[in-house]
C-alpha cells in the first residue's frame, strides 16, 4: 500500500472518547498527598482548587476510557484531525532506511498542543457555572492556548506569565490580550506569594514554579475562580491522548506499527498523550515498542532528577506529587524552550519510567537549534524549539538505523510552531546561544531540599 505524505484522518474517525493509561497500570501512579498531612488529597480538598469534574479525571485510576462531551469534539474540529506526516523528505536526505512519522500539532492559532486541553478544561469550568480561570504559563503557549478557549466559552481569563518571557516575548502577550485575557508578569506584587517571593530573591526573572503559586493563590481567594494547568497533571495526559489515539488510528489504516515513539518533555502532557494508546498495548503485554522522553540538558527532571514527593509549585502550596523532580526550588537556566522549563515532570510517567516501561534523554540547546533549522530546510515546518527536542532524537535513531540497516518505523511529536522563538533562532544563528547545565553540586543542593515523606 502506498503510504501518502500526509495520513488525514475523517472527522467522523476522529476518536470520541480520551483513554486514561492509568486504567492499564499495574503500579499506579503513587496518589497525590495533602502537604499538611501527607495524606492523600481528597476530592473536597482538591475541588476548591480545579473544577469538579476535572479532580474526578485526576483522581480516577481505574476508568480507561472517558467520553469527549460533544461541545468539546466540535470545538476539535476546528483544527483537528492534526495531520500523521510521513517524513519522506527527511528520510531520503538522511539515506536511513528508517520510517519516520511525525503528528503535527502546531496546525492552529496557539501554536502547539495545548489547546487540546485548553479546551477541555475551559469546558469543564463553564459548565460548572465558574466566572473564570486563573493560570501561569511560560514561554506562553500554554496561556495563549487556554486565552483562546476562554474566550470560545465566554468565560474571564487570568494568566500569570514568567517574567523573563513577558518581557522578552511580547508578541504572544498581545496574542492572549487579543482573546480577551489578563496578562501579569510573575512573581507580581498581586498576589501574597509573589511578594514573598519577590522580598526572597528580588531582581528575579521568575520560573514557572513560581507563576503557579501566585495563580493557585488567586483562583483559591476569587469567587466563582478555579485555578488550570497545562502539563503534568494525569487530566491534562487524558485529554492530550486524542494525539496518541488519532496517532494510532492513522497508522493502523495502513497496519503500521511503530518501533520507536519520541516526544519532548516538560510536564510530560505531550508525550503521556501520543503514547498513551501504545503504551496501553504494552502494558498489557501486546507490544514491546520503545519509547523515548527527550529533556533538555538544562533542566533534567529525568535523567538526573530524584523520584520522590515534591511540591508542584515553588510557593509550596500545591499538594505534593510522587514525580522525578529536580526540586521545587530549582530555577533552571534561562533556556529558550521555555514549555521545558518545568522541575518536575507526571507522576504517570514518571511511575512508568520507574518501571522499565519508557527511556528517557537529554540534549543541549545547540544541538535542537541545529536539528531544527536541518529540519525547518527539509521537511518546511518552522519546529518550536521544544518539539526540536523530539527531531533531534528522531534524527539520531534514523541515523542509527542507517548504520545497522535497520527499517525501524520511528514516530514522533511535533508538538508546535517555532514562530514566536525567533529570537532563540537569531541566537543560535549568531552564536551566541549558551548551553549551560547545572552542576552535580547544584542539583544536590535542591535534592537535599525535598520535602520528607514517609
Ligand atoms: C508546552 C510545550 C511542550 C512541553 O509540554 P509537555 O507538557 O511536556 O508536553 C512541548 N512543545 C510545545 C510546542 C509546547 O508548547
Amino acid at each position: 500500500m502506498e503510504i501518502p505524505y500526509k495520513i488525514y484522518l475523517e472527522e467522523n474517525e476522529m476518536p470520541k472518547y480520551w483513554y486514561n493509561m492509568r486504567a492499564d497500570m499495574k503500579n499506579k501512579p503513587a496518589p497525590l498527598l495533602n502537604p499538611g498531612t501527607h495524606k492523600p488529597v481528597t476530592f473536597d480538598e482538591l475541588s476548591h482548587v480545579f473544577c469538579d469534574e476535572l479532580v474526578k479525571q485526576e483522581l480516577d485510576d481505574t476508568t480507561a476510557f472517558f467520553e469527549i462531551p460533544e461541545e468539546i469534539r466540535s470545538f476539535y474540529r476546528m483544527y483537528r484531525p492534526a495531520p500523521l506526516v510521513r517524513a519522506y523528505c527527511l528520510e531520503k536526505k538522511l539515506g536511513t532506511p528508517a520510517k519516520i512519522y511525525y503528528k503535527f500539532e502546531g496546525n492552529n492559532t496557539s501554536g502547539s498542543h495545548k489547546l487540546n486541553s485548553a479546551i477541555a478544561q475551559a469546558y469543564y469550568a463553564k459548565k460548572q457555572g465558574l466566572k473564570g480561570v486563573t493560570t501561569e504559563t511560560g514561554a506562553g503557549q500554554w496561556g495563549t492556548a487556554l486565552s483562546m478557549a476562554c474566550a470560545y466559552f465566554g468565560l474571564d481569563c487570568k494568566v500569570y506569565m514568567v517574567k523573563v518571557s513577558y518581557e522578552q516575548k511580547p508578541f504572544r502577550r498581545e496574542v492572549m490580550r487579543t482573546y480577551g485575557a489578563t496578562v501579569t508578569p510573575s512573581p507580581s506584587m498581586e498576589t501574597e506569594v509573589g511578594r514573598r517571593i519577590l522580598e526572597k530573591h528580588p531582581g528575579t526573572t521568575g520560573s514557572l514554579g513560581c507563576a503557579i503559586s501566585e495563580a493557585v493563590e488567586k483562583a483559591t481567594t476569587s469567587k466563582g475562580y478555579r485555578y488550570v494547568l497545562g502539563s503534568v497533571l494525569n487530566q491534562v495526559l487524558l485529554h492530550q491522548s486524542v494525539i496518541g489515539l488519532e496517532t494510532k488510528a492513522a497508522l493502523d489504516k495502513y497496519n503500521i506499527k511503530p518501533d520507536i515513539i519520541i516526544g519532548c518533555a516538560g510536564g510530560g502532557s505531550n508525550l503521556g498523550g501520543l503514547i498513551s494508546p501504545f503504551m496501553g498495548e504494552k502494558l498489557r503485554g501486546e507490544s514491546d515498542v520503545r519509547i523515548i522522553a527527550i529533556e533538555p540538558a538544562s533542566c533534567p527532571s529525568f535523567t538526573r532528577g530524584t523520584f520522590a514527593y515534591d511540591f508542584c509549585d515553588t510557593g509550596m502550596m500545591t499538594p505534593l506529587a510522587k514525580m522525578y523532580t529536580l526540586g521545587s526550588d530549582f530555577i533552571p537556566s534561562p533556556s529558550h524552550a521555555g514549555g521545558l522549563r518545568y522541575h518536575g515532570m507526571s507522576s504517570t510517567l514518571s511511575q512508568l519510567y520507574h518501571d522499565g516501561y519508557m527511556e528517557a534523554a537529554s540534549v543541549n540547546q545547540t544541538d535542537v537549534f541545529k536539528a531544527a533549522e536541518y529540519f525547518a530546510r527539509i521537511e518546511g515546518i518552522l519546529p518550536a524549539p521544544e518539539s526540536s527536542h523530539a527531531i533531534y532524537a528522531a534524527i539520531e535513531e534514523a541515523k542509527k538505523c542507517k548504520e545497522n540497516g535497520e527499517e525501524k518505523t520511528i514516530v514522533f511529536g511535533l508538538t508546535g510552531t517555532g514562530y514566536f522563538d525567533m529570537v532563540a533562532y537569531e541566537k543560535f544563528h549568531d552564536g551566541k546561544m549558551d548551553d549551560s547545565v547545572p552542576s552535580d553540586e547544584e542539583l544536590k543542593k535542591y535534592a537535599d531540599m525535598l520535602p520528607k515523606v514517609e
